[in-house]
């Protein structure tokens, strides 16, 4: 079968188009045929070199994707060939025809979505769930603003926070953005590219600022955030019960500095959000909950470019490109 293949970290051009045997499934395991395979940031920082945990070299790379099971393994009884799913994760990676997973790597797809929506799904959706309810305690009729609305992380988080009622404020970088945040469902829209945005983000909340706000870019914003959350947000510095302002980091590129007397102003909180840190448990809940949400149609992943898989390499250069509004794929 063709996989990409990274046998040096380093620029997009390592990810290479080769052929290797199709694996086979042993005890406990199931093979996937890929028909689509989800690319995110951070394989763009595995492939370079640059993150804390690196798999051997060489590796394919990719956890998410979606296609069809063509084998199982030993033991394996909840799932048969020929049934459609997504990953949120595998054994092999899914930069390739057909990857190993285990049986908590995938999901059902739902019928109403392509293979292509469906690897949008694994990292970006649950990342977004874990981000709004597990770490930020959202609550139906508070004010969040999700600072980079357009990406995949973005619009899974707009789509979420709508679905629990809450007023939904979000930002992108280009008109197609900004289009494109308010058709999921964002209340108002704000360009993070304009000199005066925040302000009028500030204004459009009447002074009053945001409950809650996803931030994909702290080391660019976090210190204008904390200026941004609304003062004892719902009327108590209570962190305990979680109505005070916080700021959820899901992404950010490198340091910042802030300044901690916004924070005590506001008796605000900034908490850290990786996926990685959600166990199992958690992780079986989101993925049962966004199949609801899925089936139901509340949610539903946007396709921006989609690649064949030996054009690996453009993919990634593409992905760390401005205004690229959603989800980029790679078809086997
Ligand atoms: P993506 O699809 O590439 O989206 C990137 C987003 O950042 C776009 O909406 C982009 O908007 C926006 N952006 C660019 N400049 C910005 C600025 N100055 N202020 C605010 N937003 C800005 O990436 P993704 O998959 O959504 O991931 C987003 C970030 O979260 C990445 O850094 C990723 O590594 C991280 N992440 C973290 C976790 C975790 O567990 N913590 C999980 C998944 C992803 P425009 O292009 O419209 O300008």
């Amino acid at each position: 079968m063709k996989a990409i293949r990274v046998t040096q970290f380093g620029p997009p051009e390592v990810l290479q188009s080769i052929e290797i045997p199709q694996p086979i499934p042993d005890q406990g395991q199931i093979l996937v045929r890929i028909e689509a395979a989800g690319v995110n940031p951070i394989d763009t920082y595995i492939r370079s070199g640059n993150y804390g945990r690196l798999p051997e070299l060489p590796y394919t790379p990719g956890s998410d994707g979606a296609g069809t099971v063509l084998a199982v393994g030993h033991g394996i009884q909840s799932w048969q060939p020929g049934q459609r799913v997504y990953l949120a994760g595998s054994l092999t990676g899914t930069y390739a025809e057909a990857a190993l997973c285990t049986p908590a790597q995938i999901h059902p797809l739902p019928e109403n979505l392509s293979f292509s929506e469906g690897a949008a799904l694994g990292i970006p959706y649950p990342t977004a769930h874990y981000a709004l309810f597990a770490r930020g305690h959202a609550q139906p009729g508070e004010t969040v603003l999700i600072h980079g609305g357009s990406g995949a992380v973005g619009q899974a988080a707009i789509q979420l926070a709508k679905a629990h009622g809450l007023h939904v404020l979000a930002t992108a970088g280009t008109e197609t953005g900004l289009e494109l945040v308010t058709l999921h469902g964002a209340d108002a829209a704000f360009d993070h590219t304009r000199l005066g945005y925040r302000e009028a983000i500030l204004e459009y909340t009447n002074g009053l600022g945001v409950h809650l706000i996803v931030e994909m870019l702290a080391n660019v914003n976090l210190a204008h955030d904390l200026t941004l959350l609304a003062p004892n947000a719902n009327g108590s510095a209570n962190a305990k019960a979680n109505t005070n302002g916080r700021v959820l980091v899901v992404g950010s590129r490198g340091p910042v500095e802030i300044n901690p007397r916004d924070l005590m102003l506001r008796s605000a909180d900034i908490r850290g959000v990786l996926l990685f840190n959600a166990s199992q448990a958690e992780l079986s809940s989101i993925h049962a909950e966004l199949q609801g949400s899925l089936r139901a149609g509340q949610i539903r992943p946007s396709i921006a470019l989609e690649f064949p898989l030996a054009d690996a390499a453009s993919a990634h250069t593409a992905l760390l490109t401005r205004g690229v509004n959603g989800k980029i794929v790679l078809r086997p």
